[in-house]
């Protein structure tokens, strides 16, 4: 009954504990996930932002380039492209090709792309990368051309060509206030991966783009540029790009990149199908890394491709080990809140059995006998059953102590002591009344059949005499319900009974 007790108190204890700390751990545990998702987030931002601005620049100067390299030659050039008469548009093109084919040179040192002429109706009037291709209409296949010739105003974005892809800068042109055309001077998105390169050169940095703009835009010729994306079959990247790419690139060595992207790809393949802007983070050869994508757009600010970066995360890792000594914390918190308890709980327990307890014989002591015989004896009346007491002194135990020591009076003790826990039943109770003085409750039990138990007892400690080589014996006063049935009366009684014993000669029971 005692044992299942205390388990009861520790399993609740524990369990409180348990769900507690379950509770304050799962509670931190959203809380950092939502941090580390906000960091994701913002670190892509912030990447985009970089992007942005490194395309915003080349927007800047390439406005400059507009305004400075286009004069007053070059429209009335254009003007000549427009002509119905084949020679003279020949002559204007190859006039147009030798007044800025040194400007054009200038221009690809800053990393510019694109010099490339259009008449009004969107036909390419003058390449200068491929001054040899020309004369295809591109109103429908380059939204910028069609919007700089249909509104005459500057159109910027990304957009594939025939050619190159790249992110265009489109201006109309006009001579004496009419319209002649349109010029783009823009830049290959290698361009903006190799800033991107020098603004974060720890990082990766690299473009791709989607397989199906490719094929329905560029040239068949031109394809051979374009390999399938180790990281999406839906992808391509420009093998250009790539190589500037893999040329700036510091983060992995020897074939680690190629075996880091099969490792992401899985982790890539569902949101870039979506589109969106997006970065993961993962761990890989025990270091975290996070791929940043940003999704590029072009001039219908329809999702073309991705710019994305790799780069090893520091601070990632820094939120790590901060989350792991948090849930450390909070463990060692509830641990130590819980052990303090269970000792509490245990201490108390303890001190509430010494408080019940003789320490000699570890039998109940007088309070605890009081206390459970009061409760005994009601539950009797109101039931009308049976009880009897009975009080039993060792005889002569002055001699034995005399004659054998204190010690061996004291094993005399704990000897009738184990007799009795052994030979009476559960629910009696002995306890040591006083010296060598022991009372016994037993409930529903009558004189009679506590005259049983006494003759028992009696044999017992024959058997216990026999063991310690010496006789004890002892004598016994009974007492019952018929008795009184007020428990001071029946202890003072049993008192008398076993005086009478003693008087009598002792080693007897008087009833
Ligand atoms: P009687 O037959 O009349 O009961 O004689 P007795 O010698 O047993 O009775 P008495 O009251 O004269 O002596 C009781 C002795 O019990 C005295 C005391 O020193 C001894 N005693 C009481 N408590 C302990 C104990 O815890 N250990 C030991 N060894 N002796 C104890
Ligand atoms: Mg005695
Ligand atoms: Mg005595």
């Amino acid at each position: 009954m005692k044992v299942i007790f205390e388990k009861r108190i520790y399993l609740l204890l524990v369990s409180i504990f348990l769900i507690l700390w379950l509770v304050t751990t799962l509670f931190y545990r959203s809380s950092a996930l939502n941090t580390r998702e906000q960091y994701l987030i913002q670190s892509n931002q912030s990447y985009a932002e970089k992007i942005d601005l490194t395309i915003n620049r080349y927007y800047d100067f390439s406005n400059y380039l507009f305004n400075t390299l286009i004069d007053d030659t070059t429209t009335s050039l254009m003007v000549g492209g427009s002509s119905e008469d084949p020679i003279l548009k020949n002559t204007s093109r190859t006039e147009l090709y030798n007044h800025l084919k040194l400007s054009y040179e200038e221009i690809l040192e800053f990393n510019f792309r694109q010099l490339h002429f259009h008449l009004p109706n969107g036909e390419s009037f003058l390449r200068f990368h491929s001054p040899e291709t020309f004369g295809d209409n591109l109103m429908d296949v380059r939204t910028s051309i069609r919007l700089a010739n249909t509104e005459w105003r500057p159109v910027q974005g990304f957009e594939e060509g025939r050619i190159f892809n790249g992110y265009r800068f489109v201006f109309p042109l006009f001579h004496e206030n009419n319209h002649v055309g349109s010029v783009e001077i823009s830049i290959s998105i290698a361009t903006v991966i190799d800033t991107l390169f020098t603004i974060e050169p720890s990082r990766t940095h690299t473009f791709t783009i989607q397989r199906s703009i490719v094929e329905d835009l560029v040239f068949d010729a031109y394809l051979e540029n374009y390999q399938t994306s180790p990281l999406h079959d839906g992808y391509l990247f420009d093998i250009g790009v790539e190589q500037l790419s893999l040329a700036r690139r510091t983060l992995f060595e020897d074939d680690h990149y190629e075996r880091f992207l099969e490792h992401l790809k899985p982790l890539v393949d569902e949101p870039m199908r979506h589109e969106e802007d997006f970065s993961v983070h993962t761990t890989y050869e025990g270091r975290h890394y996070t791929a940043h994508f940003v999704s590029i757009r072009n001039i219908d600010a329809l999702p073309i491709g991705y710019v994305y970066s790799i780069s090893e995360d520091h601070a990632y890792d820094a939120l790590i080990v901060r989350d792991r000594m948090a849930y450390g914390v909070i463990s060692i918190f509830y641990l130590s809140i819980l052990a303090s308890s269970l000792v509490y709980a245990t201490d108390k327990e303890r001190i509430r059995e010494i408080s019940k307890t003789d320490y000699l014989t570890k039998l109940s002591n007088r309070l605890h006998f009081i206390e459970v015989s009061e409760k005994e004896l009601s539950r009797s009346l109101r039931h009308n059953l049976a009880m009897s007491i009975i009080l039993f002194d060792v005889d002569h135990f002055k001699h034995i102590n005399d004659s054998k020591g204190h010690f061996v009076g004291d094993e005399v003790l704990k000897g009738l002591a184990k007799v009795l826990t052994t030979h009476l039943r559960k629910y009696d109770t002995s306890a040591r009344w006083g010296g060598e003085e022991f009372m016994v409750l037993l409930p529903q039990t009558t004189s009679q059949a506590a005259i049983e138990v006494v003759l028992k007892l009696q044999r017992m400690i024959k058997i216990l005499s026999n063991e310690l080589g010496f006789p004890v014996t002892v004598s016994f006063g009974i007492v019952s319900l018929d008795d009184s049935k007020h428990l001071d009366d029946l202890l003072k009684l049993a008192d008398a009974k076993l005086y009478q014993a003693k008087e009598n000669g002792r080693n007897q029971y008087v009833i």
